[in-house]
């Protein structure tokens, strides 16, 4: 079987960030769902990476380490993903413990806008969700505004409070695109751009990301990801074909109840692509 053929899956979060599965009941779906090659990429945390580890072994999946760590780009926030490093890295590590303690801080100015928007006070309820105090985001107080019963589900919660413009968005400055970059290769692994075309860019600030992203070593973006539509998939296999850039495939998937798509159950990558597993 040829690398392009395996079914692979290298975006996805479990309960250490804003998943709802633990890492190992993550795992126990991927298998479910014949899953060949996959990565754990929780948001700014590593924690979840030894239990998803030991779960692939037992369950014959052939695993890579992941994150995605949240970056501000001209004032946009972009994710990249990091695949393949060493997880004992101190420098990712630490790197990613101030990430977190900035992550708490924001959870508290968000708070207080959904309050001065009017809404109940849910920070106690959104640390709940997080389990991790330290890992709390906008999933998880829009899982507790819906506990609340101030919204149905979890997209309306975004729509209407927690999306640039809204009351309860709080703008905040997460890593430097070109650090995020560092701390990933240098703990051996690969940076990858996720979702790409989910950011709200100019063409010419599209174009200029990533030349970037090139110049800081980047070779790898998420081509086909749950995160994008058919239309979007084959407009970034054509930017990859153009670069001359490696391709991902990851499902981007949180929880069987929120998500578009299923671990495991991205589209394949489209003809001509340069799958980023072949290397490794
Ligand atoms: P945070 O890193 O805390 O700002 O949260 C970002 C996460 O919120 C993303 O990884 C998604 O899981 C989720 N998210 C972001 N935007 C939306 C949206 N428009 N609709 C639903 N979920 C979203
Ligand atoms: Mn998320
Ligand atoms: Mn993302
Ligand atoms: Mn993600």
């Amino acid at each position: 079987m040829v690398p392009h053929d395996l079914n692979v899956d290298l975006h996805m979060h479990s309960s250490a960030s804003d998943g709802v599965l633990a890492p190992s009941d993550l795992v126990a779906r991927a298998a479910a769902n014949n899953l060949e090659v996959m990565a754990l990429t929780d948001h700014d945390t590593l924690d979840g990476l030894a239990e998803a580890t030991e779960a692939a072994a037992d369950h014959g999946i052939r695993f890579t380490p992941g994150v995605e760590i949240s970056v501000t780009w001209a004032g946009e926030t972009l994710h990249l993903v990091g695949l393949g490093f060493d997880p004992q890295a101190a420098p990712l590590r630490e790197a990613l413990r101030e990430m977190q303690r900035s992550r708490h801080r924001r959870a508290q100015e968000m708070n207080q806008a959904l309050v001065d928007a009017g809404l109940p006070s849910v920070l106690e309820a959104a640390l709940a969700f997080a389990g991790n105090p330290m890992l709390v985001g906008r999933t998880h107080f829009a899982r507790a505004l819906v506990a609340q019963g101030v919204c149905h589900h979890v997209q309306e919660v975004f729509d209407r409070y927690l999306t640039p413009n809204k009351p309860g968005y709080v703008p905040h400055q997460w890593a430097r695109l070109s650090h995020a970059m560092s701390w990933i290769q240098g703990a051996g692994g690969t940076p990858v751009l996720a979702h790409p075309a989910r950011y709200r860019l100019t063409e010419t600030a599209r174009w200029a990301l990533l030349q970037e992203f090139l110049s800081l070593g980047g070779r790898t973006i998420e081509v086909s990801t749950g995160s994008h539509t058919q239309d979007d998939t084959r407009r970034y296999q054509q930017i990859a074909l153009q670069w001359g850039l490696r391709a991902s495939r990851g499902s981007d998937f949180h929880s069987p109840t929120e998500s578009r798509c299923d671990v495991g159950r991205a589209p394949p990558l489209p003809d001509g692509c340069d799958p980023v597993w072949a290397y490794w």
